[in-house]
């Protein structure tokens, strides 16, 4: 989406004096605002939290932010972990959706009373040996419900070829199992989507995951106190789409806990979500400044961010909408192709994109970028990544991660051993 970028062309150009393009700027009064509609939205269950997935945006600011908006933490990692606590998303409020995770990792979850969801049956035996002999009161399992549920989209792909969770057959003995050992609380999880803009698509996931509990309680005796639907909540990256109602995917849930998890003596059920897109991506973008021209067999323009910025485009050939600070209203009577410095040609935030004529020192804004932007950044060719600035509720800047520098990106090697190396 275009239209809600919070600063005018001069404000934008303060802000760039300031720090330098490029950075990310992110929304804070945004952000809380959006949440509110989503927790709003699922109140009309008796248990809700979102878990905000942390590998969307991993600065702590934006996690204390989302804390006091009562948000969980997704993670999937160490690091991740330590950034939830450290930003004061603490105990059950953190679930652990990780996968191929090291003995390590589970034993400092659990040290953290951090819900584990396992993501294989192997891993109940694993995850015990782990924490020397004993397993957590609460477990949660990951389901992929392999070729039961159709119309999974590209970047998930098909949940039979999918590496993530257990199968329908190994989820009901997993938590008989479970249970044998003397686990008291239980959840369960699927992901089957991202990016995914039908309300439909997650009601449906929700009867698949309703019908297991009822059969999980049939089979197995046991109780499922909350499922997890995962992410994958889309945003509108192109204009032509329209933003996800909450109510209606909530809604649609509801009848669906009211048919399935009532009847079955289910209710009270907690209703979790681990989303990260919808959540800070409209709210964020990443700020750049044109630097050259080409005319060559296209037109290009070169802005100083580049794809170690922001890889979506390069990577997924995914759409962010481009706009040019103060040229809003101008006709987009050019068409360029908008790219990084970056030794690829996938280096392209834009392609053959119609766009108002762009000068030199024109600040050209990427949208949408506020969750899995900054956050895949990487250092290929050297490339140093850039800071992030939040605009506070009160309209002040605060920087809240620096720019990369030479030194940061050195700090890994041994330069005074290379001297005497030969
Ligand atoms: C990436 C991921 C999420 C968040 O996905 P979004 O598309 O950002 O909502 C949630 N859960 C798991 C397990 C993930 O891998």
């Amino acid at each position: 989406m275009s239209d809600n970028f919070p600063l005018n062309n001069k404000e934008l150009s303060q802000l760039a004096e300031k720090f330098h393009t490029p950075f990310y700027l992110y929304d804070e009064k945004a952000i809380r605002e959006n949440m509110r509609r989503f927790t709003k939205a699922f109140s009309i269950f008796p248990e809700f939290r979102e878990h905000f997935a942390v590998k969307a945006c991993p600065n702590p600011y934006i996690l204390k932010v989302l804390q006091e908006e009562g948000c969980g933490a997704d993670c999937s990692s160490l690091p991740e972990l330590m950034l939830s606590d450290m930003s004061g998303i603490k105990g059950k409020h953190v679930i652990f959706t990780s996968n191929e995770t090291p003995a390590s990792e589970y034993k400092y979850a659990y040290e953290h009373d951090n819900i584990i969801n396992l993501d294989d049956i192997t891993h109940i035996e694993f995850l015990k040996d782990a924490l020397g002999g004993k397993l957590p009161e609460t477990i949660c399992f990951r389901y992929n419900p392999g070729n039961e549920k159709q119309g999974c989209n590209s970047i998930i792909g098909k949940p039979e070829e999918a590496k993530y969770g257990l199968t329908r057959a190994q989820i009901l003995e997993a938590y008989s199992i479970c249970k044998k050992e003397g686990v008291k609380h239980f959840g369960l999880h699927t992901m089957v989507a991202s990016n995914e803009l039908n309300p439909a698509f997650f009601v449906d996931t929700a009867k698949l995951l309703f019908e297991l509990c009822a059969e999980i309680k049939e089979k197995c005796g046991v109780r499922i106190e909350f499922v997890d639907l995962g992410g994958g909540l889309g945003i509108p990256y192109k204009p032509e789409q329209k933003a996800i109602d909450y109510d209606e995917v909530a809604r649609g849930i509801r009848g669906e806990y009211d048919r399935v998890i009532v009847p079955a003596g289910l209710d009270p059920l907690g209703i979790y979500w681990e989303c990260g897109r919808p959540i800070t991506g409209p709210y964020g973008w990443l700020v750049t400044t044109a630097v050259h021209h080409k005319h060559i067999y296209r037109e290009y323009v070169a802005v100083d961010a580049c794809m170690a910025d922001l890889m979506r485009p390069g990577m997924y050939g995914a759409y962010h909408e481009v706009t040019v600070s103060g040229k809003e209203n101008a006709p987009k009577d050019h068409v360029y192709d908008v790219v990084g410095s970056l030794c690829e040609n996938c280096d392209k935030f834009a392609v053959q994109r119609s766009l108002p004529e762009i000068k030199r020192g024109d600040l050209v804004i990427i949208h949408d970028a506020g969750a899995h932007g900054r956050a895949m950044g990487f250092n290929y060719n050297g490339k140093l990544r850039c800071g992030e600035i939040l605009m506070r509720n009160d309209g002040s800047f605060k920087e809240i991660r620096r720019r990369e520098t030479v030194e940061d990106l050195f700090a890994t090697l041994d330069l005074d051993g290379v001297k005497d190396f030969n």
